[in-house]
């Protein structure tokens, strides 16, 4: 029985609980215990503080678990990152408050830092040879320069938001994360033969999102046109209509790229363009 370590609550526990269930793991969710058991798979689900996966994972209590990159340089307990799995994004960046000026990264030589982050801070620092005082403080990191506790902070950024609200401007990324899935260094064969089996799912599941199936009618002799704009996978999916001299083409297209899609296939003459939702895409 493989043991997986998520998030109990926070940014990273819906998605985590999301992609196990897409990719066909159920697990019991009301009666969200401490541990919970797959019924449908070798697996069981730990739910922790995110601050405690990488320990969790690296002393083997759990096989492996899904946590922001971020923790897992923080901590610094030797763990294997399996796979990125693209959600949970953000950077960790240094800010200053707006009104200075900012002068590269001389700025930071002796100056003081506020953050939760203090190692991955501290070696950035030491790989650039510059000193800071570093400050390390749990949480409400973004108000401790106009409280006049640091100079600047190191924290995690999304959209930048929260900064701006708190009159800071963001000068340097230090690091950019995701949510990654972690495992303890050495499983055994049997459980990475598990390991392999899940992250083959997730690979599909990451693969199938944002994309949509195009089918899409086309005369004949703008077909080779057609699969310009709709380039297929492997190869083209072409089966001829009742109606002589045309062709249906079936493609997986980005989402995003739909409606320019569609609308450069009319232009060529293509008619009844269906494009609907794609549940997997099994790689
Ligand atoms: P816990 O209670 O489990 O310790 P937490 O409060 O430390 O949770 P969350 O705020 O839930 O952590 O964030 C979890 C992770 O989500 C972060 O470590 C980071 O990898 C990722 N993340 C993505 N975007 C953001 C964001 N805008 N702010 C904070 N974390 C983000
Ligand atoms: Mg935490």
């Amino acid at each position: 029985m493989l043991r997986i370590a998520l998030q109990s609550k926070g940014r990273l526990n819906e998605k985590s609980v999301e992609l196990l269930r897409e990719a066909g793991i159920g697990i019991e969710e009301n009666s969200r215990r401490l541990l919970s058991r797959s019924s449908n798979f070798p697996v069981e689900v730990l739910y922790l503080r995110d601050d405690d996966i990488p320990q969790t994972v690296s002393c083997g209590i759990a096989d492996i678990g899904i946590v922001g990159l971020n923790e897992v340089k923080e901590r610094n307990h030797p763990v294997e990152v399996l796979q990125h799995l693209g959600f949970g994004r953000c950077r960790l960046s240094l800010a200053i408050p707006k009104y200075l000026e900012y002068t590269g990264l001389e700025f930071f030589q002796g100056r003081k830092i506020a953050t939760s982050y203090p190692g991955i801070l501290a070696e950035w620092f030491r790989e650039k040879n510059i000193g800071c005082e570093i400050i390390e403080i749990a949480g409400s990191v973004e108000i401790s320069p106009s409280i006049g506790l640091s100079d600047g902070i190191f924290d995690i950024v999304s959209s930048g938001g929260t900064l701006v609200q708190n009159g800071l401007k963001e000068v340097e990324t230090v690091m950019e994360s995701d949510a990654v899935l972690i495992g303890t260094c050495g499983l055994d064969e049997e459980k990475m033969q598990t390991v392999n089996v899940l992250m083959s799912r997730f690979r599909s599941v990451l693969c199938s999102r944002g994309k949509k199936y195009m089918l899409v009618n086309v005369p004949d002799e703008k077909i080779e046109e057609a699969l310009k704009i709709i380039p297929s996978m492997k190869s083209p999916t072409l089966l001829p209509l009742a109606d002589k001299g045309w062709s249906a083409i079936h493609a997986v297209v980005d989402e995003a790229d739909v409606w320019d899609k569609a609308a450069e296939l009319k232009k060529i003459g293509a008619e009844d363009i269906l494009v609907l939702s794609m549940e997997k895409l099994i790689i």
